[in-house]
Order: structure tokens, then C-alpha cells, then sequence
């Protein structure tokens, strides 16, 4: 039996279809993902447990397992396991009353799974620029920001920083300053799960926390999502609302409504064999990232995402910088040189102010930063599976690219 925890073709499908490989004249040579899942061997045992004890339903022993896991991971006492990320994000609105209308504040510079949930429950999205030194929310521009939105008397509800590509927000200044106002704050740090500030463990400090286990995230359950806080209450009552608010009655009683955003304990088995594995992940990441600055550090004109020194990054994603006037080349013409031989990279996240969808949203700060991270910005191959001959093609290629 052959194990496939694959669910997008973006992440790397399946090992042995065609779709797996790019065919040369007279060679085959297998394409090359961005971040691809990685087993760490204990999967299928955790798997075969599972069904033999014939708990594969969203209940069971594996559930409160894993869940116990990612509180050992990520230091939170209370962990909620839903179906996605985004199921966890959209349950954080929830439980802190999101309304209709009401103004939630995260960085441009994300995915949008980040406020899509809080779009479709009829909130205002206002987009906040990012800090050059870590590519995540400003604090800076949220200070000024938030004292501007007390001056008109229209706060916030909440403000949702992102961690980006493994990187923690600087969670310490954007707590302090939301503390100012009682504007609470969920952490979306789904790209992050290992991941430091200020010596403590990505998301903590914020009311909520969400961490993803997508396919491509450093650790996977072929997909999943958590809800964390040190508040058992809020966690709880995510628990209620993602089983679909059935109150304690025989007879199915609903004093409102909820979802159906169970994690299936066979997924919850994948979960808790990967996250045995975080430590490891971790610095292959950080070991990639670094290769890639060893072979690249000599172009002019190509730099690399910065880590600041208040921050310890998982180097998700090893991203780098490509300024067409001293490389000679743009961002593009690098993206599809690797594409064409099988290697595939993808520009940083487009900010989320230049989306169609959030049109008219408005912006903190100018967005210059994030514009031009999305202008010049490639993320590259990161997978921790990925083979030092495999590297040094993509390294070999981006050379390449180079007229210097
Ligand atoms: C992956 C991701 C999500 C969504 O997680 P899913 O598990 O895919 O739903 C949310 N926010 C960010 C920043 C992400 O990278």
C-alpha cells in the first residue's frame, strides 16, 4: 500500500504519475515543488493504529493526542483541531464576536485565507503595510493607526498579524499597542509552527492563534487546522461552534449555529506522527535557506528575506529578492527560466489591497514595502525533503539568469 497525503498538484502530486515528471527529449527528470510534504516514517503506523481501533470519525483518542502535541509544539494550554487552517481562522471570528461590519485589520502581505473568513461574515478588511526588517505587520503603522481610529471612535474589533514564510510578526509592540484600545488579537500563524520572537513561540501573546497543517506547510496531516489561546473558554466554545453547536440535548437543540469543521482522527494520526518530526524540519529549512545563500550571495542585485534579530525563523520558505537593475533580469524571466526546466517557484504573495476581491479596502501606511516585495520577491524551492543535487540545480539556473 502506498501512501499518498497529496491534495493539490500546487503542493506535489502523487510519486509515480506522470504528472510528477517533465519530459525531455530522451530524459525524464522529476519537477521540482515548492515545499512538497515530507514523511518522517511514522505515519503509516499511526495510520494502521487508527483504523484498527476503528476511531476515523472527528472523535477518539488520536484527536486529543495530537491536540496535545501541538500544545507541547507551540506552548499553548488550549488547542481546538478543525479541517483547515481557515476553518480555524473563520471559528477565531467567532468566539470573538465578529459582526457585521465591524473593521478587522491584518497585514497586506498574506494569503488571503488570512481575512476571507471575516469578508463572508461581512466585516471591513483594512490592510496594513509591512516592516522592511521582516516583511510582516509594522507595528509602527499599526500605533499610529490605531490612535487615529480612537481619535474618530471606530476602533478595530480585532487585528490579525501574520507570520510570513516561516517568520514570526513581532508580536511583543502590536499586543502592546492593541492592549491600549482592548483590540484583541489573532495571530495567523499558519506559515510558522517552530518558529520564535523574542524567544517565545510564534503566536504567543495573542488571544488567538491558528496554525495550518495543509500539504504544504513544514508539517502536514495532509490537511488540518488549529485554534489555540490560554483561554479555555474561547477554545471551547470553537469546539462548539466547529461541531455545529449541537447544545447538550437528546433531540438536537440550537441556540445558534455552527460548522462542520471536524478533523477526522485519521488525519489527526498523520499529524501527530509529523509533528514528532518539527525540531528536524526545522533546520533542514533553515539548512536550505542558508545553501541557497551560499550559492546565490554573489549576484548583485539578488538579496535575501531578512531575519531580524528579535526573531528566529523556520525558513518556510526561502525567499529571495531580485532587483532587475543590478541582476539584469526580472523576477519573471527567473520564475519561468526554472519553470521551464521543472523547477517550480511562485512571486511572493500578492498584497491583498491589490486584489480584486478587497477593492476599495483601505490601506495603513503607503504599501510600498509589500508592493514591492510582490514586484521583486520569488519563494523557491524549500521542501526539507529536497536533495543538495536538487538545490544545486535551481542554484545552477538562477546563475543562469544573471547578466550582470
Ligand atoms: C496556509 C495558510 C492559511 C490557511 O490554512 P489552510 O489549512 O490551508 O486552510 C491561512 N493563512 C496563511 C498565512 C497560510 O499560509
Amino acid at each position: 500500500m502506498s501512501l499518498n497525503l497529496l491534495p493539490d498538484p500546487e503542493f506535489g502530486p502523487p510519486r509515480g504519475t506522470d504528472s510528477a515528471v517533465i519530459r525531455f527529449p530522451g530524459k525524464a527528470v522529476p519537477r521540482l515543488h515548492l515545499s512538497p510534504p515530507h514523511l518522517a516514517g511514522g505515519e503509516m503506523e499511526a495510520l494502521r493504529e487508527t483504523l484498527d481501533s476503528g476511531w476515523v470519525a472527528p472523535a477518539g483518542p488520536m484527536l486529543p493526542a495530537f491536540e496535545a502535541a501541538v500544545s507541547r509544539a507551540t506552548g499553548f494550554s488550549h488547542v481546538a483541531a478543525v479541517a483547515s487552517g481557515t476553518a480555524a481562522l473563520h471559528l477565531g471570528y467567532r468566539v470573538l464576536d465578529l459582526a457585521p461590519g465591524d473593521e478587522v485589520w491584518t497585514s497586506t502581505l498574506t494569503f488571503v485565507a488570512t481575512i476571507a473568513p471575516a469578508v463572508q461574515m461581512g466585516a471591513t478588511p483594512r490592510f496594513l503595510d509591512v516592516d522592511p526588517g521582516s516583511w510582516t505587520m509594522d507595528p509602527n503603522v499599526l500605533r499610529t493607526a490605531l490612535q487615529a481610529a480612537a481619535a474618530r471612535g471606530r476602533l478595530p474589533r480585532m487585528v490579525v498579524p501574520v507570520d510570513l514564510y516561516g517568520q514570526c510578526a513581532d508580536l511583543e509592540p502590536i499586543v502592546a499597542a492593541c492592549d491600549r484600545w482592548g483590540v484583541p488579537v489573532m495571530s495567523d500563524s499558519a506559515e510558522a509552527l517552530g518558529a520564535l520572537h523574542r524567544g517565545r513561540q510564534a503566536g504567543a501573546g495573542a488571544r488567538l492563534a491558528v496554525f495550518s497543517f495543509n500539504g504544504n506547510k513544514i508539517i502536514t496531516a495532509g490537511g488540518g487546522g488549529v485554534l489555540c489561546s490560554e483561554d479555555e473558554h474561547l477554545v471551547a466554545r470553537a469546539r462548539f461552534l466547529g461541531s455545529q453547536a449541537k447544545e447538550t440535548a437528546a433531540h438536537y437543540q440550537h441556540e445558534t449555529t455552527g460548522y462542520s469543521y471536524g478533523l477526522s482522527s485519521v488525519l489527526a494520526a498523520v499529524g501527530l506522527a509529523q509533528l514528532s518530526a518539527l525540531d528536524s524540519r526545522v533546520s533542514a529549512r533553515r539548512a536550505i535557506f542558508q545553501r541557497y545563500v551560499t550559492g546565490l550571495h554573489d549576484l548583485p542585485g539578488l538579496t535575501f528575506m531578512p531575519e531580524p534579530a528579535w526573531g528566529r525563523s523556520t525558513r518556510w520558505l526561502s525567499v529571495i529578492m531580485i532587483d532587475p537593475h543590478g541582476f539584469g533580469a526580472e523576477r519573471e524571466a527567473v520564475r519561468r527560466a526554472l519553470e521551464l526546466i521543472g523547477i517550480e517557484s511562485r512571486p511572493v504573495w500578492k498584497p491583498l489591497h491589490l486584489q480584486p476581491a478587497f477593492r476599495g479596502a483601505s490601506l495603513f501606511g503607503n504599501a510600498g514595502v509589500a508592493t514591492s516585495l510582490f514586484e521583486r520577491g520569488l519563494c523557491l524551492p524549500s521542501g526539507s525533503g529536497m536533495e543538495p543535487a536538487q538545490q544545486a540545480r535551481v542554484i545552477e539556473a538562477i546563475r543562469g539568469c544573471w547578466r550582470g
